[in-house]
């Protein structure tokens, strides 16, 4: 029993992609996954804070014209993603 030290924390996302550090992080970020809100051009990479979300919970927010292609799971930025939450947070319901 000494695995205390190892602690997971909830979830066991946490992958330290070991060999994904440029030695010049500095400049712009370039991403590979782009935010699904149309007319937003921001990375919805996982290491920049991107989420990914059901297509049905996004439109919620943008409606299906805000989002720029049809995907069962749209990718989302931080921005976008902290607005989802934003809206989602004015409506009297606690489902988290
Ligand atoms: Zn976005």
């Amino acid at each position: 029993m000494g695995f205390k030290s190892r602690a997971r924390k909830r979830r066991g996302s946490a992958e330290s992609a070991g060999s994904s550090k440029d030695s010049e992080s500095s400049e712009e970020y370039e991403g590979q996954v782009r935010c699904d809100i149309s007319g937003c051009e921001n990375w919805a990479d996982k290491s920049v804070g991107g989420r990914k979300m059901a297509y049905d919970r996004a439109v919620d927010v943008w409606g299906s014209s805000g989002i720029s292609r049809k995907v069962r799971k749209v990718s989302l930025c931080k921005p976008c993603y902290r607005k989802w939450k934003k809206e989602k947070k004015s409506e009297p319901r606690e489902w988290e």
